[in-house]
């Protein structure tokens, strides 16, 4: 008991204490908490499609149709119909034989490492990976090799190095930073070496691709072999849940095999009727991409004459590079005065000294939303 008071304590004099906020209100681009409004630029609600009242009325008419919860897993009865339609909806979206829903993208991605690779193999990731797909590969018990965020030159020496096979595993668009992985480099490194690839798209899909189809439309790699997609549902289509999409084969082995997906309750079917719609909706009103390539383009240009210091990012996660943890909490709180929320992130999540605003848009901000963020932005500097 002593040992973990002291440990929080550490955490706190490091700035490194997190708090978590009450939300009043639905998510959306104005939220309530505290009996405050803000305007948010720090969820991942990249359509606009969390407070959909179509997506809310799916999931109603879901709810009276298949009840609160699925009540087993799926290899028992918990897969309903709204689960089997929406994993046809999913394959035909991103163009794949077969997808299969996880509960989380957490448990999706511990899923694929720990199913394809044992002790013997050799998983291969970037250094700015979600956490999820570090965590993975330490369920696997696989050999880690890690590479420099990018650098597939370092990444073509490791897979020499291991002899061939093995698992190159990479966020789509990485979420920290917002830049997007190589695919069309990693998919022919893969191949060579007769490894698979595993592409976690967290961010991508629904946002990136003219289509929403994320980083493989907008890289113009195709989903096939040796690459495998797992796409998060919680996030552009703002529910909740995720799913792998790849050949029959990979599919099938999970569900034999993969104990996260084996092991634990199937979502809500309501959910997977929430997600249909939303899915729907992502591909029928393409405005909603084009207008949050709009509003990150007005950003870029008005934090670049404020000499904001900005990533190499041309989707809606966009990092204000500050430093410390210090800096990055102190300029988040002075937003927050002013009625702006945007979360700093810091280490572990991120590298030391890349502490950072991570700001993030969503197709329900409007331009003049995105100049009080700006007009905030230039106060900081001024005054910080
Ligand atoms: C959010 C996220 C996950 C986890 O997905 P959940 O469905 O929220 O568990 C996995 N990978 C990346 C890159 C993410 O951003």
């Amino acid at each position: 008991m002593e040992d973990l008071h002291a440990r929080l304590a550490r955490r706190r004099a490091q700035h490194l204490y997190r708090e978590r906020q009450v939300l009043q209100s639905p998510q959306g681009v104005e939220v309530r908490i505290d009996g405050h409004e803000f305007i948010a630029f720090c969820s991942n609600d990249y359509l606009g499609l969390a407070n959909d009242p179509r997506v809310v009325a799916a999931f109603k008419a879901g709810a009276d149709r298949y009840g609160a919860g699925a009540g087993a897993s799926h290899l028992i009865t918990g897969h309903s119909g709204a689960h089997h339609r929406l994993e046809q909806a999913l394959a035909a979206f991103v163009g794949a034989p077969r997808a299969l829903l996880f509960s989380t993208g957490y448990m999706a991605n511990l899923a694929v490492v720990a199913t394809l690779l044992d002790r013997h193999g050799t998983v291969f990731e970037d250094k700015l990976n979600h956490a999820s797909l570090i965590d993975a590969a330490r369920l696997s018990q696989a050999r880690v090799r890690r590479y420099r965020h990018g650098d597939t030159q370092r990444l073509a020496e490791l897979v020499a190095g291991a002899g061939g096979g093995g698992l190159i595993v990479t966020d789509g668009v990485f979420s920290m930073d917002g830049d997007m992985a190589p695919l069309p480099t990693l998919i022919e490194l893969a191949r060579r070496a007769g490894a698979r690839l595993l592409v976690d798209d967290a961010h991508g899909l629904g946002v990136t691709g003219a289509n929403g189809r994320g980083t493989f439309e907008q890289t113009a790699v195709s989903l096939g072999p040796p690459a495998i997609l797992m796409g998060t549902l919680g996030k552009a289509f703002g529910t909740f849940g995720a799913f792998v999409a790849a050949s029959e084969d990979v599919i099938e082995t999970l569900v034999q095999e993969a104990r996260p997906y084996i092991y634990t309750t199937a979502l809500p079917p309501a959910v997977a009727e929430a997600t249909r719609e939303s899915l729907r909706i992502a591909q029928q009103e393409p405005w909603r991409r084009q207008h949050l390539q709009r509003l990150v383009r007005r950003f870029r240009e008005g934090a670049g004459t404020l000499g904001l210091r900005l990533l190499d990012s041309a989707t809606p996660i966009q990092p204000v590079i500050l430093g410390s943890a210090e800096q990055a909490l102190h300029a988040s709180g002075r937003l927050r005065q002013q009625g702006i929320l945007v979360t700093a992130i810091r280490p572990p999540t991120v590298p030391e000294n890349s502490a950072r605003l991570r700001i993030t848009f969503s197709a329900a901000h409007t331009e003049a939303q995105v100049d009080r963020l700006l007009d905030a932005l230039a106060g900081l500097g001024t005054t910080a």
